[in-house]
């Protein structure tokens, strides 16, 4: 696969943005596994032909295509859409038409560089004669990932709703898992669970999606819970409870953290990752305190316009915001009738831990933001440590490391930076094995959130 120089050619336009799906074939990247496979499902219950990307093949092309000073995670995720093409070729010969495809890529605005992601991706595609007609179509978090503009307009509040759904139980499947792993009766039991589990989801997720998904996908997970309870050994003692936070991508993505989880639990750990809808309730959020603000300088300056619109702004971000919590909490509710995974926060919470620590603010959104107060929470909240997880050079991640590291050295709480890129870092057993010697004497000390 070879292209001509990716910097010396624009990105286009009219393949890039909020593009309708249409009848292409949609290509999800793989961030988190079960996220993606649901959400694939959600579009495909609104008849739009998606398919999740295998992911961590094509880091060969990642790498070639990039310079090594882009994020990580838009260096896999460019290496799987490419290693998806190469497949593609090979498969159809010269029937391959880079037009019948529609990539994936969300975007976010800010500070940090993941607004550029889709564009750099976009103008590597374009360095190949044939794949200019590969389009990206992209979702933003200046409207709060609406659809709007991809689907159907009658289908779009539907569809938000079988999405929202469909990331919650993502998030609660991937719980199922971290709870039951450390104390399974058999080795493999729980990851077999998780993947049937994941399958029998999408199937329902999929036939049910444009009516009225929650009954029928809450009762299956319901199901998959209590199979979860079953193979629980109950004669293994309570082990560390370990926090994990950071950047979302390299957090979720499992080959890009190598695995930490599972590392973490070989080490003794039971681990609770911050979840997917800690994002999108973190984007709304974010949302309505922006349009508050713009409301208030409206009002000081007397700009009628800004402030209708700031009140329209807040009555978009405020609504979506209450209906993605609402439908955490009615899912998180009956799932934890049947089995006791951790409970997520509202982001209401963290603003306010972080007002009151006053160790940094919500002015600066960036996940480190989430990641800050989610430490705070952690340390004053029974759990035995917390592990901060983000791409080598990421400003986020490191940041939220800076204002950290000097708070729980004064709490005298276990806590560890682990930053990832491709290669493999010889001392990180080490510091897992060392940080976890810790996080048990902080157990003994201390016991643990039940
Ligand atoms: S959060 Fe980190 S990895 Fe993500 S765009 Fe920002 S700097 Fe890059």
């Amino acid at each position: 696969m070879e292209s001509a120089n990716v910097l010396q050619l624009p990105a286009s336009t009219k393949t890039i943005g909020k593009l309708q799906l249409g009848k292409n074939q949609v290509l999800i990247p793989e961030m988190n596994r079960s996220s993606a496979h649901l959400f694939a499902a959600a579009l495909r219950a609104f008849a739009v032909d998606a398919q999740v990307l295998a992911t961590g093949q094509g880091l060969e092309l990642g790498k070639k295509y990039t310079s090594g000073k882009e994020c990580y995670p838009c260096l896999v995720t460019l290496g799987d859409l490419l290693h998806f093409v190469e497949e593609e070729r090979r498969r159809l010969g010269a029937a391959f038409r880079a037009d019948r495809y529609v990539f994936f890529m969300p975007e976010a605005e800010g500070p940090c560089r993941f607004g550029m992601y889709n564009k750099y991706q976009r103008m590597v595609l374009d360095s190949f004669s044939d794949l200019q007609g590969l389009k990206i179509s992209a979702l933003s978090n200046t409207d709060n990932y609406s659809p709007e503009g991809l689907i159907d307009p009658q289908k779009v509040q539907p569809f938000k709703k079988a999405a929202c759904l469909a990331m919650v139980v993502a998030d609660v499947l991937d719980r199922l898992t971290w709870r039951v792993r450390p104390y399974e009766k058999a080795t493999g039991l729980t990851d077999a669970l998780a993947e049937q589990g994941l399958y029998r989801l999408m199937e329902v997720v999929e036939r049910t999606g444009e009516g009225n998904p929650f009954d029928p996908v809450v009762g299956e997970l319901e199901k998959i819970l209590a199979a979860g309870h079953a193979i629980i050994d109950p004669a293994i003692s309570p082990k560390p409870l370990i926090g994990m936070v950071g950047e979302i991508f390299l957090r979720m993505h499992r080959r890009s953290n190598q695995d930490l989880i599972r590392l973490l639990e070989r080490h003794g750990a039971e681990v609770v990752n911050a979840s997917m809808a800690e994002w999108l309730n973190y984007v709304s959020y974010d949302g309505l305190r922006q349009a508050k603000r713009k409301l208030r300088l409206g009002l000081r300056l007397l700009r009628p316009r800004q402030v209708k619109e700031s009140i329209r702004e807040m009555f978009g971000f405020g609504i979506h915001l209450l209906f993605q919590e609402r439908t955490q909490q009615a899912v998180f509710k009956r799932a934890r009738r049947r089995l006791d995974i951790a409970g997520d926060h509202r982001i209401s919470d963290l603003e306010r831990i972080l007002k009151k620590s006053g160790d940094f603010s919500f002015d600066i959104p960036t996940e480190a933001s989430l990641s800050i107060p989610g430490i705070i929470h952690c340390a004053r909240n029974g759990y035995n440590g917390v592990v901060n997880v983000y791409p080598f050079t990421c400003m986020p991640g490191t940041t939220t490391s800076a204002v950290v590291r000097p708070i729980m050295h004064e709490l005298g709480f276990p806590f560890l930076d682990t930053p990832y890129d491709d290669s493999i870092q010889p001392n990180r057993e080490t510091a897992i094995r060392t940080f976890m010697y810790q996080a048990r004497q902080h157990l003994q000390r201390h016991g643990r959130q039940t």
